[in-house]
């Protein structure tokens, strides 16, 4: 028997619930609640019941660290029992790689949870909180889509493919490589054709503990130095994104930044390179460019997005994966992070 709709909400900070303070917008204690409770939008029996979880403390999203991937993942593991979907309350500039942790971080999950925020605060006339955060609720409540998604501006985006496009705009996220999961117009409409089936076996869902985040993330731009890539692939780093330019190329007439790569990969790094174009693949044997990289030990991260190349060396090396393992995850499609070359059917 289908359970009736419950929706939690776990909210961690950001815009959405923030105060006017003499030092701009910060997170207020209890604040948003108390708001949500005089709105008759928020009280209206069209809506799944919901009931607020409020983090402490509750964060700008520029203060996340992974350790706060894992308390929400914690959180939607503690909590799967009791509701039908959740609504996680994020900030929005680091909400995209929120979105992306928790895709690898929550294993076998069979129900939506839906990252949302705003660029204006509720408590503002003007704002976009109460679109966003009724859709959300509406579609956590009532759409059994069983994935980690982000709801902003009329799109619902698949949590490990989306990325923040607008600073100011209130259409401020999009998944260049992927299709939006559902939009909502007059009517919501799913995509469902897009959504990923539900586990084979449907259980508890289950959270990988990933400690250690040895990871990090460096940009190619014309001139880049040598001993800048040197500095930072260095042991005890893991695991680096790098952001090539086009379908993966990078500078190869500088044979000491190419050594820095092969130095680092023979050390044990794994190096995934991604594009720094917002839309397309890479593909490292187009160019002598891109080659060079990969003889250097550089594999493609295809069409991952930073956050989501990011978090998911985070996750495969918090598995405790060995190099080969994770380069080998790297390449797969774990959840629907990447495009495969070929379907998994191909053979
Ligand atoms: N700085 C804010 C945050 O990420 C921005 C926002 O929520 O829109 O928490």
């Amino acid at each position: 028997m289908t359970k009736p709709p419950r929706v939690c909400i776990l909210y961690t900070g950001g815009t959405i619930g923030m105060k006017r303070t003499p030092n701009g917008y910060a997170p207020a204690p209890g604040f948003l609640g108390e708001q949500m409770a005089t709105l008759t939008e928020f009280v209206s029996p069209a809506l799944p019941p919901y009931e607020i979880i409020e983090f402490d403390p509750l964060l700008d999203s520029s203060n996340m660290t992974p350790a706060d991937w894992l308390k929400i993942a914690h959180a939607v593991a503690a909590h799967d029992d009791e509701y039908t979907g959740f609504v996680v309350i994020h900030g929005t500039d680091t909400m995209a790689y929120t979105a992306s942790a928790l895709a690898f971080l929550l294993g076998g999950l069979s129900k939506p949870v839906i990252l949302t925020g705003s660029q204006i605060p509720l408590c503002e006339v003007r704002n976009d909180a109460v679109e966003n955060l009724i859709t959300a609720l509406l579609i956590a409540g009532n759409d059994p889509v069983p994935e980690v998604c982000l709801y902003f501006g009329g799109k619902l985006l698949r949590g490990c493919r989306a990325v923040k496009v607008n600073a100011s705009g209130l259409s401020a996220f999009d998944s260049p490589n992927y299709p939006p999961l559902g939009i909502a117009g007059i009517d919501v409409v799913m995509n469902w054709s897009a959504i990923s089936p539900p586990p084979a076996i449907e259980g508890r869902v289950t959270v990988e503990n990933a400690a250690s985040p040895l990871v990090g993330v460096l940009k190619l731009f014309p001139g880049i130095a040598p001993w800048m890539a040197e500095n930072f692939l260095r042991p005890p780093l893991r695991g680096a994104v790098l952001e090539a330019y086009g379908v993966g190329s990078g500078p190869d007439h500088d044979d000491r930044l190419i050594q820095a790569f092969a130095d680092a990969s023979r050390q044990g790094i794994v190096i995934v390179s991604i594009t720094q174009c917002r839309q397309g693949m890479v593909k490292l044997d187009s160019y002598a460019t891109g080659s060079n990289l990969a003889k250097a030990g550089v594999i493609s991260g295809m069409d991952m997005t930073t956050e989501a190349a990011l978090t998911k060396l985070f996750y495969l090396f918090g598995m405790g994966f060995s190099t080969e393992k994770v380069k080998e995850q790297i390449a797969a499609n774990l959840r629907g992070e990447l495009t495969p070359a070929r379907p998994a059917w191909v053979k």
